[in-house]
């Protein structure tokens, strides 16, 4: 890859107190890319996702979206500028229908999915056809006028996802896209993260080791608050270095 990447962090410190969350962190996420953080429990993954975000002040670093330095921007801005961050289903308005939420998000009439400024807000119908390009891709056309609250959790991790994708961003963070899911679900939601890999830069957050291996164009191995290695699914599965983090859980 030499083009500039959609996403990046260099030498990305973070300390709550003294203890070091975060220590000389450099991530580089590359567009259209689906790109995995992994590593065992207490290595960072969350807190380099609150510093991307801007939920954290890092102490050391910086981080760059499509070039530009957002180290110190604020985290609404930094969702205005494309960075967007798919939460929980709570996000999600329960009595209005799946399409409409798709609608609102295409407007960026959603505080977690704002559009950019420059990005002309779409009238009523472009909207509605953004969110019926959408339904088919989320898998989710056949429910698309049942009210978000009344969907399966699958259903509504998957429209939180298409929420995000709505707004256009420059890249969508995902935190544990597939916790507390069904094998079915775990299926849906897999196959969502790669189709979105074609147009979308994803980086999501992941323990199942087997959906990482299998989605990802890039892995990033953390431990301890370090990057063990980044690489792609096979170089890492493959590192002496990351199996021994894992200790053959892999
Ligand atoms: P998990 O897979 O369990 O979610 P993680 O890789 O996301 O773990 P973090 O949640 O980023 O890891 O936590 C990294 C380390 O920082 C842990 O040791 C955690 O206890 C510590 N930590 C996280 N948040 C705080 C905080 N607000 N204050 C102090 N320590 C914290």
């Amino acid at each position: 890859h030499t083009a500039e990447p959609a996403l990046a962090a260099d030498g990305l410190g973070v300390r709550y107190g003294s203890f070091v969350a975060l220590k000389d962190v450099t991530l580089r996420v590359h567009a259209n890319s689906v790109h995995a953080i992994i590593g065992p429990n207490g290595a960072g993954k969350t807190t380099l996702f609150h510093a991307l975000t801007g939920r954290v002040r890092p102490a050391s670093g910086r981080i760059t979206l499509g070039g530009r330095d957002i180290t110190r921007t604020r985290d609404d801005d930094r969702v205005r500028l494309g960075l967007a961050r798919s939460f929980q289903v709570t996000s999600l308005f329960a009595t209005l229908s799946v399409r409409e939420n798709l609608r609102l998000a295409a407007q960026g009439r959603t505080p977690w999915a704002a559009l950019a400024p420059w990005r002309r807000v779409p009238d009523r119908d472009a909207a509605l056809d953004t969110a019926d390009a959408l339904l088919a891709r989320l898998d989710l056309a056949g429910v698309a006028g049942r009210p978000a609250g009344e969907l399966s959790h699958g259903q509504q991790r998957r429209l939180e996802v298409g929420m995000a994708m709505a707004a256009r961003p420059r890249v969508i963070l995902l935190d544990e896209p597939t916790s507390g899911m069904g094998t079915d679900d775990i299926g849906a939601m897999t196959d969502l993260i790669r189709d979105l890999g074609r147009d979308h830069t994803v980086l999501f957050i992941e323990h199942n080791m087997g959906i990482v291996m299998n989605i990802s164009d890039t892995v990033t191995v953390m431990r301890a608050g370090e990057v063990l290695v980044e690489g792609r699914p096979a170089e890492v599965r493959d590192d002496p270095e990351v199996r021994r983090a894992y200790l053959g859980n892999m």
